[in-house]
């Protein structure tokens, strides 16, 4: 029995808009440690499932478990993400005006005044844990510079950073390579690697050579469903899989 290394179950999850099946009985199960990408054509309801894993949409059928004995649906969005659940749009929303390390403090801070947050003395471990962040995503050298001055890639990876500033056991991120030139992407593809393992990490992507690039297990949606999950290798050959993406 490896149900116990579940963290994520979505279970029979449906979700209508006027009357149109957005997610229908869709199921998912993302094991402790895994790093899975979704895939699946426009509309296949990848952001509706991102939407009801972090509680901005309420499914109208199913269930959804993090871990063996959180209630999803009973929970509201800010609650999900305090239970451990981060969520990386695709559109990165970093502190502009202020520098890469304050970005991070004001993450682990959560949603206290920025003042008060900034005149705040750290103690050791915080700047610790800033320390180890900075180094995961890369930006030691860059910890002075003003986040707006940041190319595309690396505002990505600072706000990756203040994500994990809160610990998330799962990371959910959706296309983290868009707009990025290939040594970003390369950057990336190694980061999440990284990350998972510790958590488990979610990649909804369009990028099918970044997506070979990382994953372990692929999901592939189609009309609010999966219509086929295993290795890359193994989706591709999957006929149903061929003729909706030829079909498309
Ligand atoms: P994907 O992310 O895979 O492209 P979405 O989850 O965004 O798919 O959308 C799935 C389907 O649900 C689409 O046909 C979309 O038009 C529809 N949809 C999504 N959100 C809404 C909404 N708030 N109201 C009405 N229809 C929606």
């Amino acid at each position: 029995d490896t149900s116990h290394n579940i963290v994520l179950y979505l279970e029979d999850i449906s979700v209508s808009f006027d009357g149109f099946k957005a997610l229908n009985s869709l199921n998912l199960y993302i094991e402790a440690g895994e790093l899975r990408c979704i895939i699946g054509p426009n509309g296949a309801g990848k952001t509706t499932m991102m939407d009801v894993i972090t509680g901005k949409t309420r499914p109208d059928e199913g269930s959804a478990w993090f871990g063996q004995t959180i209630d999803l649906l009973r929970l509201t969005e800010p609650e999900i993400a305090k239970a451990g659940i981060g969520r990386k749009f695709q559109k990165p929303t970093v502190f502009g005006s202020h520098t890469v390390f304050e970005n991070l403090e004001l993450a682990m801070a959560g949603d206290k005044s920025v003042w008060k947050i900034l005149f705040a003395r750290l103690r050791a471990e915080q700047i610790a844990r800033i320390e180890e962040v900075l180094e995961t995503i890369g930006l030691k050298d860059h910890r002075q510079v003003l986040a707006g001055g940041l190319s595309h890639g690396q505002k990505q990876w600072l706000e990756i950073g203040m994500l994990l500033m809160q610990d998330p056991e799962l990371l959910l991120v959706d296309e983290p390579v868009a707009g990025m030139t290939p040594q970003e992407t390369e950057h990336t593809a190694e980061l999440l690697v990284g990350l998972a393992g510790k958590r488990s990490v979610v990649v909804v992507e369009h990028d099918m050579e970044f997506v070979r690039s990382i994953a372990r297990t692929v999901t592939v949606l189609h009309q609010g469903s999966v219509l086929a999950e295993g290795s890359m290798q193994e989706v591709q050959n999957d006929p149903k899989v061929v003729e909706v993406y030829l079909g498309d």
